[in-house]
């Protein structure tokens, strides 16, 4: 997405670590005239499909998916990363690796939320290793619901998260890729798509 690829090279920082700064734009402030336009963008490349309920990840994922939610007309779930262990059986939990605080924790989606009926269309912002996506992807199969897709806004290609999932016949739709960046120069290279 043109627009998109424009913004990051204006505005994103390259950060050690293989870390992209967009705070100010998608990850602390945010632009909701881009959101929409990533919400149309998204609608073009998922409108075909049959979709009840966006899900995401908190916390950054929610605005974008917000937006998106939008387009389709369908309601937005975001896992919660949970700190007390679920009692009573009410909800789906699933591990997630954190890319960018390097801890695992739980994500919890409440069972009201999430059933056997819906079709689920997955967003983020990021795609990194892909441990945010498959949390999600097991909270989906927990929930014997269905997996239509993932949209992600930036996937960072040289991270093993996007071909592990095409690889696993997931209908992946990211909007920029970047192949590669380089924290001295702060140059980034963007896949062509
Ligand atoms: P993954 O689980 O695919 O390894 O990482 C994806 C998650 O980590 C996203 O939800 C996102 O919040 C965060 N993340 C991964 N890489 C980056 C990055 O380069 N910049 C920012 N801002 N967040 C990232």
């Amino acid at each position: 997405m043109q627009l998109l690829e424009e913004r990051i090279q204006k505005d994103g920082i390259v950060k050690e670590g293989n870390v992209l700064k967009v705070d100010s734009f998608l990850n602390h402030q945010m632009d909701v005239k881009l959101f929409k336009e990533i919400g149309k963008e998204f609608k073009r490349l998922f409108g075909n499909e049959e979709i009840t309920k966006i899900l995401t990840i908190e916390a950054s994922g929610i605005g974008i998916a917000c937006i998106v939610a939008e387009f389709f007309d369908v309601p937005v779930v975001f896992a919660k990363k949970s700190k007390s262990k679920n009692i009573d059986g009410a909800v789906y939990t699933s591990k997630v690796v954190s890319f960018t605080h390097n801890k695992t924790y739980d994500v919890i989606v409440s069972k009201k939320f999430l059933n056997e009926n819906d079709k689920v269309l997955l967003i983020d912002d990021f795609l990194a290793n892909g441990n945010a996506m498959k949390g999600l992807i097991e909270i989906v199969k927990l929930a014997n619901a269905k997996l239509i897709g993932a949209g992600i806004v930036i996937e960072k290609g040289f991270q093993k998260g996007g071909a592990e999932l095409r690889e696993a016949g997931i209908h992946l739709e990211s909007l920029a890729i970047i192949d590669d960046m380089d924290e001295t120069t702060g140059k980034i290279t963007f896949r062509k798509q």
